[in-house]
């Protein structure tokens, strides 16, 4: 029998999302005996059931609730109603994602001291420090089974990671490999070894790559104090008259409104949704939200510098075969601003499947040049970049003024105005991508735009001091100490590396932080 607290347990944790961050914590939570609950806006849809095919499972898994957004950057003009490719089911968006887990550099951390004053941005140094971080890499690592830790293996190379390499070898690159990456190699922790079959931006049926789906809820739910509620869509947290939040209301898969009581609420809604969850709250005592007594909550919205190159050769590549993302370059992550900018970037392996291709490639394309085209399929290598852009006040999720969502609540928009540095950045990456599979022998390059989102962060970043952000350096509001922040939104900057790993790294500190707060009865 599935766990199941009752909606008046006033002693109860609250986690909102069931994604890397939600899922994690709900399971570290119950670990230590606090009892919780996980509301999840989507169905919970077991790895069996995921469909193998990248339409009919983009449809299966995507949040495709109304979303618009505005700005500079490419995605504005490409994918108006989509700014971010996210999930809303039970395991969230690590039901699709690549597994590539990085970490961050020891510099990415003191973004403002060693970038120093750029204009433009709203720079901060996070308030902890790599050192304090690295025993929660490594406990974050262990659980996802990371290869190159932990005794994990690497995964073996496919062939669109060995044409990335003899490239990047060619122009001079030396940290090149199969990356740290939560896919095991070989079967570990009641999960399967990978079977190298590609497409895995889909669900994975095998479960060889880590998601919360098949780790972390099932483990929490064995402890007996977890319960996981899908199709739940929370529409604002409720706070008492002493300025605690105590409850949440959502509505039910039936669409009524119910109110689940709370001892404490974390929002782990993703960093589009976790700000809309906290300005949708708003009342007559927080007419702007709740826990924004600073006007910080959306503000600094990052989803890092991307694009994707992708090599044509005049030999079959098959890049879709094995692991999407199972190769890295990492020699242009480091801090070298005379390359005309300042921050890093990283080169990881993609490959899309054919419709995806067609419609991501070149977006608006069209004619025979295209086609042509999209007839290397089988020819083609491909690279996408991920780097550290820049946090700037205006680039912001904030609530529609007239479009209203099927609960009659505001619609986000995600504002993005591309600083010149993140264009800079992308310009150098372009070009390096280029030179590495030309030096590979490709007969031609070509440049994608960023696809929509998938990496979303800073909505509610963490600052030391309160007037510059929304939670301290354990994910705590300032205005509230019962309410946490406990994904992406978290981070003060972006640095280069894929987030999933630094918000699992994050979210286990959070609940040994929880746990003493709640022994202490100090929140
Ligand atoms: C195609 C793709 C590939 C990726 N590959 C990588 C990679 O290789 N490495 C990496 O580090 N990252 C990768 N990512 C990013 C990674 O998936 C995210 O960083 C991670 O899942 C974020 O965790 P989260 O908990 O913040 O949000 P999510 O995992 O998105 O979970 C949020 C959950 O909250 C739920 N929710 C939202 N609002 C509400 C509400 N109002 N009520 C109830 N529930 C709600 C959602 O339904 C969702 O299930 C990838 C993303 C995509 C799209």
């Amino acid at each position: 029998m599935p766990n199941r607290f009752s909606q008046q347990d006033d002693t109860l944790a609250v986690v909102i999302g069931s994604g890397a961050g939600g899922g994690t914590l709900g399971h570290e939570l119950a670990k230590k005996g606090i009892r919780t609950v996980i509301l999840e806006a989507g169905p919970r849809i077991e790895a069996h059931e995921h469909l193998d095919d990248e339409v009919a499972s983009h449809e299966q898994l995507s949040w495709l609730d109304q979303r618009t957004t505005s700005g500079t950057w490419s995605v504005a003009k490409n994918y108006p109603n989509s700014p971010a490719w996210l999930c809303k089911a039970v395991g969230g968006t690590t039901l699709r994602w690549a597994g590539c887990c990085p970490r961050f550099l020891a510099h990415e951390f003191r973004a403002r001291d060693v970038y120093g004053e750029m204009a433009g941005t709203s720079l901060l140094n996070w308030p902890l420090q790599l050192d304090e971080l690295e025993p929660y890499y490594d406990r974050a690592e262990d659980k996802m089974g990371v290869t190159g830790t932990h005794g994990v293996p690497m995964l073996r190379a496919n062939n669109n990671q060995r044409i990335m390499a003899v490239g990047a070898k060619r122009i001079g690159y030396r940290d090149v490999s199969t990356g740290a990456m939560a896919i095991n190699p070989v079967p570990r922790d009641g999960r399967p070894g990978s079977i190298y079959d590609g497409f895995c931006y889909q669900g994975i049926r095998s479960n060889a790559r880590w998601s919360t789906l098949n780790a972390e809820i099932p483990k929490g739910e064995a402890t007996g104090k977890l319960e996981v509620r899908e199709r739940c869509h929370v529409l604002r947290i409720e706070a008492d008259t002493a300025g605690k939040v105590n409850g949440v209301i959502y509505a039910d898969r039936d669409g009524v409104h119910q109110r689940q009581r709370a001892r404490l609420v974390c929002l782990a809604g993703n960093a589009i949704e976790t700000p809309r969850i906290l300005l949708n709250s708003c009342d007559s005592r927080f007419p702007d939200g709740l826990a924004n007594s600073s006007g910080q909550v959306g503000k600094n919205y990052m989803r890092h510098v991307s694009g994707t190159v992708f090599g044509i050769f005049d030999q079959p590549v098959r890049m879709y075969r094995g692991n999407v993302m199972a190769g890295q370059i990492k020699d242009e992550h480091h801090f070298q601003p005379k390359r005309g900018f300042v921050g890093g970037y990283l080169f990881e392996t993609i490959a899309l499947g054919p419709t995806f291709l067609a419609l991501q490639m070149q977006p608006g394309a069209w004619g025979r040049r295209f086609t042509a085209d999209l007839e290397t399929y089988e020819r083609m290598a491909g690279m996408w970049i991920t780097g550290e852009d820049m946090p700037r006040p205006g680039n912001a999720v904030t609530l529609h003024p007239d479009q209203k969502d099927q609960f009659g609540l505001p619609i986000p928009n995600v504002h993005v105005d591309d600083h010149p540095n993140d264009l800079a950045m992308q310009k150098h990456a372009y070009l390096q991508g280029s030179r590495v599979y030309e030096a590979a022998g490709a007969v031609r390059t070509i440049h994608t735009p960023s696809y929509p989102s998938g990496h979303n962060m800073g909505t509610c970043r963490m600052s030391e001091r309160p007037e510059e952000g929304v939670c301290n350096k354990w994910g705590q509001t300032h205005d509230i100490s019962n309410l946490f922040i406990s994904d992406g939104s978290l981070f003060t900057t972006s640095g280069a590396p894929n987030p999933t790993l630094t918000i699992v790294a994050l979210v286990i500190r959070q609940s040994e932080y929880i746990a003493e707060q709640l022994n202490k009865l100090s929140i």
